[in-house]
């Protein structure tokens, strides 16, 4: 099946069961103080949950593009260096607003995996939530119950508040969560290690791929909780790890959602010996630095087509973070010099037409951003990485990139403080953050605001007059200048 039919097949699953089909809500979220970025599924649809709206449809289902570079889920460190973390990713999700609650979400969880896309029930197993009592907060023996129908018991595991709980907040709705996860480890290892049942955690090859909230409670201000009237349903599955599971391969990186960027990156960089896209599990510089490449240039092209430019505060900065740090990939692992991320727009363009045609219509004006924007680093990065290899020297003895030198890299060689510390952990070596944060306090704090805010999915705040990105004012003369209208 391609990613393409796996796509649909959910949307059609949940379409037979009585869902509307919405769009994606955009990457970019430019109404919320308190995200800057789409994180999961459930974001666009707070308001109903909150009791602030009512929604037109009591049942929805839709694939949400997503970014996790930033605030409370901030994955970016995973990427490429495990298979299945991304920074941009598309998450299935199908809701109840009031309407149908465990027993149908379960119920139809197990029979799209298991009769729809006919994943092998020995591989699959579920978490429910074991309750906490200094929280007041109970075990949750429904969902258990509605599992027990479907799966055997010991496949059943109960999981902490950490992972099985979820809250909006400090205040309002909440409520228990049911994971699924499944085990892709081949035959022979799972026969070498029987009986012992395992979570993402505990070995790359057994992942969590679907997430089951039951918004049943609100937490009050003095944090006691109270029965909601109406219940929620909000679910997410990651899709390149659905695509992944489906297609069989080991890594999501090798489904045929990456494979062809990966496949032209090794063309462009003329690798010795091209892999065609299939990188498996291995763990090379080389091998990293495709998938990171190939990873990061999602996230880039998805937010510029939804209103986001780089730039060097908040959410621009975030995107202009996540691509240096690709530049620096390419540049010090494939030993590739010039712009090359933006020539691998066109690629993703054509990829997504049917589904996001907003990276398409938007291709030149795309394009020409990405390129100026890598021509302006790779300016700065070839010294700054020569000035790095004299600090790291520096630093060995002490172990610890001093505040100051941090600093330096990213002010006249606009190294990001995160790049910083990734070369830094490379090299055995720690960055004096602290030090670094002062320095940057010293001078106008350009990009405070980029890791100040978004510290949850939201907070209730008074509504602001909402915003929709409708396009970019001129793409030819390339203006900043974006165009918003009221909604
Ligand atoms: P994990 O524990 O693997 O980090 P999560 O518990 O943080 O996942 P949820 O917030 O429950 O993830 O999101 C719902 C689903 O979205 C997950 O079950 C997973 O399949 C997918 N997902 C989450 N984060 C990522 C990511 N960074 N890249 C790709 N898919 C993801
Ligand atoms: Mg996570
Ligand atoms: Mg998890
Ligand atoms: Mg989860």
């Amino acid at each position: 099946m391609t990613s393409s039919e796996i796509r649909q097949r959910f949307l059609d699953f949940f379409k037979s069961k009585g869902h509307t089909i919405v769009p994606s809500a955009p990457i970019v979220v430019k109404n919320d103080p308190t995200l800057m970025f789409t994180n999961a599924g459930m974001n666009q649809f707070k308001d109903y949950f909150l009791g602030n709206k009512q929604s037109p449809h009591p049942r929805v289902a839709d694939t949400q593009k997503c970014l996790r570079v930033s605030g409370k889920h901030n994955d970016l460190e995973e990427v490429g260096v495990d298979t299945y973390h991304h920074t941009m990713f598309e998450m299935l999700g199908n809701w109840s607003f009031g309407d149908y609650f465990k027993k149908e979400a379960i119920e139809w969880s197990w029979e799209l995996l298991t009769e729809v896309y006919k994943i092998d029930k020995d591989r699959l197993y579920v978490t429910v939530f074991e309750g906490d009592e200094q929280e007041g907060l109970p075990f949750d023996q429904e969902a258990y119950d509605e599992w027990a129908k479907w799966i055997s018991k010991d496949r059943i595991l109960k999981g902490k508040k950490k992972d099985n709980f979820w809250e909006m907040g400090d205040t309002g709705p909440c409520g228990p969560c049911s994971e699924i996860h499944i085990d892709c480890r081949s035959n022979e290892e799972r026969k070498a290690i029987d009986g012992k049942t395992l979570i993402n955690a505990d070995h790359p090859q057994v992942i969590e791929i679907w997430n089951n909230v039951f918004i049943q409670f609100n937490r009050k201000k003095d944090g006691s909780l109270e029965p909601l009237p109406a219940k929620h349903v909000d679910t997410g599955m990651g899709f390149e790890r659905l695509v992944r599971v489906l297609q069989g391969k080991n890594s999501n990186y090798d489904t045929d959602i990456f494979t062809g960027t990966i496949a032209e990156i090794e063309k462009m960089v003329a690798l010795p010996n091209p892999s065609g896209g299939l990188l498996g599990e291995s763990s090379t510089k080389q091998a990293i630095a495709l998938r990171v490449v190939a990873d990061h240039i999602r996230a880039i092209v998805f937010t510029i087509a939804d209103g986001q430019l780089p730039s060097n505060t908040g959410a621009g900065y975030v995107i202009r973070r996540i691509l240096r740090r690709a530049v620096r990939y390419y540049y010090s692992y494939l030993d590739y010099k010039q712009p090359l991320l933006y020539q691998l727009v066109k690629l993703i363009a054509a990829q997504f037409e049917q589904v996001f045609p907003e990276v398409k219509q938007q291709q030149a004006f795309i394009e020409k951003v990405i390129k100026e924007e890598e021509e302006s680093f790779l300016r700065t990065l070839e010294k700054g990485l020569r000035r790095m290899d004299d600090i790291i020297a520096a630093s060995a003895k002490s172990g610890i990139i001093n505040g100051k030198d941090a600093f330096e890299l990213y002010d006249t060689y606009g190294f990001p403080a995160d790049l910083t510390r990734l070369i830094a952990t490379e090299n055995n070596l720690k960055v004096d953050e602290a030090g670094f944060e002062n320095e940057m306090k010293q001078q106008k704090d350009r990009s405070r605001a980029a890791t100040a805010i978004d510290t949850q999915d939201w907070v209730q705040v008074a509504a602001e007059v909402p915003v929709k990105f409708v396009g970019y004012e001129d793409l030819n003369a390339g203006a900043k200048v974006i165009k918003y209208r009221k909604v």
